[in-house]
């Protein structure tokens, strides 16, 4: 393992500076063998008040430095995290266990680039043109930062689920406070280590480490922050926003996912096995949009079954930091109960283990990767969230069928579907309820494009433009350009002066 960090770390980062908290004495933990990365101090309650008020008072001047001040500052941040790109992969690698080749190739540029893209969005924040409405009146539109944005994130991609909630939110001239999952706090706290470092003044960006139960709690339910913005799951995202709207907050949320992978009978079959694998398993299948549910084609469904448990059984399980190592552990040994006890009742429900089911004799939380056909619509694996390796297929009869079962779920996070035909693409990515609809492709994902789903999988939109919406408030400015005393509307109130 060369990635290990070991290391003391301060638990938070408040005012600008590292801060040992007084919470509990907390060891970040590497899934791959269970070797302590870090021990760190976490926050309690009282801390996140702390950090609150330090967000509270650094809002002001940062929501009024111009664009471009703001924009100079998270340039400079995207150009250290790549002067820091190793320290970064090091320390997402150690405390996810996620293969080095994901964190070096996608998680680590991905999150530069999007710091890098809201360094230029910083600086075109429109709105709509200024007009006469009324005739006697010149209306503008104001874009102005909604405040302090407290904000919640989970452990499957820490790095880049930090940079999606935080980057929009300094560019458009908030103030942050983020609590990290308690199980991987180190990229973000490195993250805001390097802004601090590219000159962000002190108290725009917080982190408060620390458990749901108690720091989490504090935070989404805080009386002086304007908006709680979260990634995790749809159970906790519930929680979160009716502790914000005790407050009366806004809320943005990005939930779970339990994405359908459609592949019509005139699908490139090669194209469809190869994409469902690693649309399965990428990050070990902890991603909120892998593909869980293929839905495939009678005609097709044998050799795609038979083609993915292929690919799969060709997968290199390993230590995260060898180069050839394809997939990671899971995230803990608890996760991987959970996601083990839903495969072992798979059988009884219906399904049939074509490939994996296991776990690999070695140490660590590792998961074999995993395919599940035939499985019943109403069976757990098929409705339920796993988070791991596994890939569960069934097949539909026709057109209406496939996308009838792809929009049967809660969730609607992300979807593909996988057609030559331009009409059956142009159906399906009308009618599937998803977030996002890919056609002949699963996972890649783009700054410029606006990340989000609809039902039990949240609202609201991480990454591009749109995100700005979740950060900013919108007011109308309505200008008199009459000059005139008694106005002509006045009548309507009273006709005698
Ligand atoms: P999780 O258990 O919901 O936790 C997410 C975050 O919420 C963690 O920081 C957690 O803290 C915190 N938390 C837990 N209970 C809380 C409470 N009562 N009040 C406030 N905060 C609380 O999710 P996870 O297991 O970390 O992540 C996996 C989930 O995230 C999956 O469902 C996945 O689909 C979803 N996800 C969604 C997206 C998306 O963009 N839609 C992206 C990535 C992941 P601790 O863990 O420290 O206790």
């Amino acid at each position: 393992m060369t990635s290990t960090v070991s290391a003391s770390v301060a638990g938070s980062w408040i005012n600008g500076a590292a801060v040992t908290t007084g919470g509990a004495a907390h060891q970040v933990i590497n899934p791959a063998d269970g070797s302590v990365v870090a021990e760190l101090k976490l926050a309690t309650p009282a801390d996140v008040d702390t950090a609150v008020a330090a967000a509270r008072a650094a809002q002001p001047d940062w929501g009024r430095a111009a664009p471009v001040e703001r924009s100079t500052v998270l340039a400079k941040l995207a150009a250290l995290m790549n002067e820091h790109a190793d320290e970064l992969v090091a320390e997402e690698v150690s405390q996810t266990g996620k293969p080095a080749r994901l964190a070096r190739e996608f998680d680590v540029p991905g999150s530069i680039d999007n710091v890098d893209f809201f360094a230029g969005a910083a600086r075109h924040l429109e709105g709509k043109a200024t007009a006469e409405y009324s005739g006697d009146h010149t209306s503008s539109i104001r874009r102005e930062p909604v405040g302090v944005v407290a904000t919640i994130t989970p452990w499957n991609y820490p790095l880049q689920m930090a940079v999606w909630k935080v980057l929009p939110a300094l560019a458009a001239g908030c103030s942050v406070v983020i609590k990290p999952a308690e199980l991987t706090p180190l990229t973000t706290l490195t993250l805001a280590r390097l802004a601090t470092e590219a000159g962000l003044p002190d108290g725009v960006f917080n982190v408060v480490t620390g458990a749901g139960g108690d720091v989490g709690t504090a935070l989404a339910g805080h009386p002086d922050v304007d908006v709680v913005t979260f990634t995790g799951s749809t159970p906790v995202g519930r929680k979160v926003m009716a502790a914000a709207a005790a407050h009366g907050h806004r809320t943005q949320l990005e939930l779970g996912g339990k994405a359908p992978f459609v592949v019509f009978d005139d699908a490139d079959l090669d194209a469809a096995i190869q994409g469902a694998v690693a649309g399965a398993l990428i990050n070990t299948g902890q991603d909120c949009t892998a593909a869980t549910r293929a839905i495939v084609a009678r005609d097709l469904y044998d050799d795609f079954v038979s083609g993915v448990a292929e690919v799969m059984s060709k997968v290199v399980v390993g230590d995260p930091d060898d180069e050839d190592t394809d997939l990671g552990p899971l995230i803990s040994m608890a996760h991987r109960a959970k996601v083990s006890g839903m495969v072992e009742r798979a059988p009884g429900q219906g399904g049939r283990i074509v490939t994996g089911g296991s776990a690999p004799d070695r140490p660590g939380s590792f998961y074999l990767p995993t395919v599940i056909a035939d499985v019943a619509e109403d069976s757990e694996v098929y409705r339920d969230e796993i988070f791991g390796p596994v890939l569960t297929v069934r097949s539909f009869t026709d057109d209406d069928d496939a996308l009838r079962q792809a929009n049967d779920t809660a969730y609607g996070l992300a979807a593909s579907a996988w057609t030559r035909d331009v009409y059956r693409a142009q159906r399906a990515s009308r009618e599937i309820n998803a977030g996002c609809v890919w056609i002949n492709d699963h996972i890649p994902i783009i700054s410029e494009m606006p990340h989000g789903g609809v039902g039990a999988s949240g609202f609201g939109k991480d990454m591009s433009d749109y995100s700005f919406e979740e950060y900013l408030t919108i007011k109308h400015v309505m200008s008199d350009i009459t000059g005139v005393a008694e106005k002509d509307w006045h009548r309507i109130i009273f006709t005698k002066r």
